[in-house]
């Protein structure tokens, strides 16, 4: 009954992101309420989307930490909908977790 709902409603159903051998960390540690970032041992660099190459130097000797969860909200944007679509809107930070900057949904 709740999907007829929806389909009524014209809501759309996202998928789920696909989780990767790279990824399954940062997934596992996120279902749990905590936020990781790679960084690199070579450079000592923090990056994020996560992925095992170090963006700065290229290197593959990267290690996930945990990231504070503190940051500042510096920029954002308001995704609407036309009139007559679903009421549904999302609002897409950019947040700085000092030094990653990550966008997020
Ligand atoms: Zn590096």
């Amino acid at each position: 009954m709740a999907e007829a709902a929806k389909a009524k409603s014209g809501e759309r159903k996202l998928s789920a992101p696909a989780v990767s051998q790279e990824t399954q960390a940062y997934w596992d540690a996120a279902a749990k309420g905590k936020l990781l970032v790679r960084k690199c041992t070579s450079c000592g660099q923090l990056h994020h989307y996560p992925r095992t190459i170090c963006p700065f130097c290229f290197s593959d000797k990267t290690e996930w930490i945990e990231a504070s969860g503190k940051g500042t909200i510096y920029s954002y944007s308001v995704m609407r909908r036309a009139p007559g679509r679903s009421s549904t809107c999302s609002t897409v930070p950019v947040v700085s977790i000092k030094p990653v900057n990550m966008l997020s949904a």
